[in-house]
């Protein structure tokens, strides 16, 4: 029998009550480990009233107390990172340094959010007008939720709760209903750092929990994390309910590889960033794009003989350079994409499909996938694949190179190796994407900036973390104030104006 897990609410475990349950897999053995509750309508209630309840205080808590928590926090978090990175590969097949990893960049998103008495100061104007000043408050929007993806099921949420607990909100995490135990597991760990109950809840669910988020008036704000169709839905949805929302959808992402770069550094770059936790990553690099045919045929010759060593097996075995896709759904999902691209004419260099982990053999793997001679018209190019698949898309020119980039339908990243400072800085400047990188293959942000694709890629005005993340989850309050109160002008029938 499976464990049964639960919901996070007002501080307490709570067993589900809907009757619904999904299956949380070991993606390395392909057996059900656990059931995990799908909320209903009801239990959504449950837990946005407890935030209701809980965010006034919260919110009124100075902002240097509030930041206190957050430390402690990272004090709970750093001692428990190994157990923690053991269950987040074992729910969702990351091996287990990238699982340490991504806790990690979690927890930079946190360290900068302690920064929280800094982002949240107004300004001041004296004497903006006779006897008048003029200041501005930031203040919390009240309660918020956070609806993320499968394959951060740590450092996203913690994205987004670093700037928004911090600037005083309550908040409703609906994570992933594939991998939910470490969004369960940073809430005990926030709960036991001193946040009050109730100020953070975890609903898990699936479509009919995202429905009720979105419908239920007091939530005022929605950061939304996973595929560019669930994006659309939800911005749209949330936006017309007044709602505040951002939300980042998929990604194709590129890396330009000029005549002049280092074709070693640049394989080293596509191996790791294309098939990393088996490509399951939104700044993944899925399409590697030569300048030249001299640079393409050695690129590929390079790729084939780097793809031919990788090492597929369990997440847990320090050897495996990446480990299963997240479900057998997923697996089925990238075959049918390699087989598109070859019935499109694609020249397939290696075939990752039809691979068995000896002692896994249940296990959702998949080989390394190459692809070759790629045309931007074949599905395998347009649509995201979300796997262990590089695709060689080849270039003529610089500019045909930036062309493509610019031109796809998604811009969360790009990439651009070579040695040449004015192509760089070209490119940098030209590139039609969010989040740009030079001699560097997953170009994420550090916490003290911010995430954010653009076109399919992102909807809404501000990123994730950074600044944005501060100025997406508080509201600005602007104070107009006349003293000493006795100046008298007589009654006036125009608008005020600075005189
Ligand atoms: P997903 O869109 O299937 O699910 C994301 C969230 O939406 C989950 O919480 C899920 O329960 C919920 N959801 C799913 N279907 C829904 C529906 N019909 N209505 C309402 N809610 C629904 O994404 P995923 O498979 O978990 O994650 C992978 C995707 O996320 C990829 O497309 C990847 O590129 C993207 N991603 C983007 C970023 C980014 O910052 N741009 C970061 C990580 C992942």
């Amino acid at each position: 029998m499976s464990r049964e897990l639960t919901h996070f609410i007002g501080g307490q475990h709570r067993a589900g009550a809907s009757g619904r349950f999904g299956d949380v897999f070991d993606p390395s053995t392909g057996e059900v480990q656990a059931r995990v509750p799908l909320a209903n309508q009801n239990e959504v209630d449950a837990a946005i009233t407890n935030a209701v309840v809980a965010q006034p205080e919260w919110g009124d808590t100075n902002p240097q107390r509030r930041a206190r928590v957050l430390l402690k926090f990272l004090e709970l978090i750093a001692k428990d990172t190994d157990t923690l990175a053991k269950t987040l590969t074992s729910e969702h097949g990351k091996t287990l340094a990238d699982s340490r990893g991504e806790i990690q960049r979690g927890i930079e998103v946190i360290e900068f959010s302690v920064g929280a008495p800094h982002f949240l100061k107004g300004e001041y104007s004296v004497g903006a007008g006779v006897g008048i000043d003029v200041y501005s408050m930031r203040q919390p929007l009240g309660v918020v939720a956070g609806i993320t993806p499968f394959n951060f099921p740590a450092m996203i949420p913690l994205w987004k709760l670093g700037p928004a607990l911090a600037s005083g909100n309550a908040f409703i995490l609906k994570p992933s209903e594939r991998d939910p135990s470490m969004p369960l597991r940073i809430a005990e760990l926030f709960l036991e750092a001193g946040l009050p109950a109730g100020v953070l809840n975890v609903v898990n669910g699936d479509r009919e929990a995202v429905d009720a988020i979105l419908h239920d008036p007091r939530i005022k704000a929605v950061g939304f994390v996973g595929s560019t169709p669930i994006a659309q839905y939800i911005y749209t949805t949330a936006t017309a309910q007044g709602k505040r929302a951002q939300c980042f959808g998929g990604a194709k992402n590129h890396l330009i590889v000029m005549p002049d770069a280092d074709l070693e550094q640049v394989a080293d770059a596509l191996i790791g960033s294309g098939y990393g936790s088996a490509g399951e990553r939104c700044m993944a690099i899925s399409v590697a794009v030569p300048v030249g045919r001299e640079t393409a045929d050695a690129l590929a010759a390079v790729l084939v003989e780097r793809v031919r060593k990788l090492k597929v097996g369990s997440p847990l075995d320090d050897a495996s350079d990446y480990g299963p896709l997240v479900t057998a759904a997923a697996k089925t999902r990238v075959e049918g994409d390699i087989a598109s691209g070859v019935s499109e004419g694609a020249t397939l260099l290696a075939d990752g499909r039809g691979l068995v982990v000896e002692g896994h053999e249940q296990g959702f793997y998949l080989g390394p996938t190459l692809f070759d001679h790629v045309k931007t018209d074949m599905r395998i190019y347009r649509e995201e694949i979300f796997g262990p698949v590089l695709l060689i898309a080849r270039a003529d020119t610089y500019e045909a190179a930036l062309a493509m980039a610019s031109n796809n339908p998604y811009g969360n990243g790009v990439s651009i190796f070579t040695r040449d400072g004015d192509t760089a800085r070209d490119f940098t400047t030209r590139v039609n994407v969010g989040m740009v990188g030079v001699n560097v293959p997953i170009p994420v942000p550090v916490a003290s900036y911010t995430f954010g694709g653009w076109k399919q890629s992102g909807f809404g005005d501000l990123g994730q973390y950074g600044a944005d993340g501060f100025r997406f989850y508080s509201k600005t309050k602007t104070v107009t104030s006349r003293w000493p109160s006795g100046i008298r002008e007589g009654a006036s029938f125009t608008i005020p104006t600075v005189h």
